[in-house]
């Protein structure tokens, strides 16, 4: 009992020291890059991210575990998705996770003419204004398929993955929570799905067992700033070391 309060208290204030200095902005003046974070541990960071939500159950449970861990984690969300939660999409900014773009119909976006990919990105952008204000909003491209067009045309950072446990594939928690958990590196970005209860349970197991040894996770936007970099319009952003 009194490990777990300690290492409760521990995310805490850890949650403090990220979300108390990340005052909620002015509308429309949403930088977390202007952030002074002092993270105590800077060598254990990792961004959990997941795609495709959001999920009006699944999600929803994601959120309030991840508030009680004192957890930031980044969100990719598809137009579909967002018409069925769009209060999950506010509790999120609320919240202070990063929101980013997965198209609105997750379509693989190389290969687009520009009209039909603006309508793919910047029409997703624009549906998510009104629920989260303007704010930078950066782009996954769906399979993380894309061309020089896409970099091109994204208007932001392009954000890929380094650590890919499948969580698509079956449904087995603890392969998945195996997978990231064997190959964890400072500085890495982990690809998630929260449409599946599977994913979003492997999530939690891996901040419970990370947390205990020390790693903190973040946004990508976050791990960036931590990191002593800028993210760059039309760059790729695999994992942040
Ligand atoms: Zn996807």
């Amino acid at each position: 009992m009194g490990r777990v309060v300690k290492r409760v208290g521990a995310c805490l204030a850890a949650a403090l020291v990220v979300a108390g200095l990340m005052a909620w902005p002015p509308e429309g003046e949403y930088s977390s890059v202007d952030l002074q974070l002092t993270v105590p541990e800077k060598e254990k960071l990792l961004a959990l991210t997941f795609d495709d939500g959001p999920h009006p159950e699944h999600t929803a449970v994601l959120l309030d575990a991840l508030a009680q861990r004192g957890v930031k984690a980044t969100f990719f969300l598809v137009g579909c998705q967002v018409e069925l939660a769009p209060e999950l999409v506010e509790r999120m900014a609320a919240e202070g996770h990063q929101i980013g773009i997965h198209t609105l119909d997750h379509v693989q976006v190389n290969g687009l003419s520009q009209r039909d990919f603006e309508r793919q990105v910047e029409g997703l952008r624009r549906v998510l204004y009104p629920l989260v204000g303007e704010r930078e909003l950066w782009l996954r491209p769906p399979y993380g398929i894309m061309d020089d067009n896409t970099l091109r045309w994204a208007d932001s950072p392009v954000v890929l993955w380094s650590v890919d446990p499948e969580d698509w594939k079956d449904t087995d928690v603890r392969r998945i929570v195996r997978h990231i958990t064997d190959r964890v590196r400072d500085g890495d970005i982990v690809l998630l799905h929260d449409i599946y209860p599977s994913s979003v349970e492997a999530a939690l197991q891996v901040v419970d067992c990370l947390q205990e040894q020390g790693w903190q996770f973040v946004t990508v936007e976050q791990l960036l700033h931590l990191k002593g970099r800028a993210g760059e319009n039309g760059r790729v952003y695999r994992a942040v070391r």
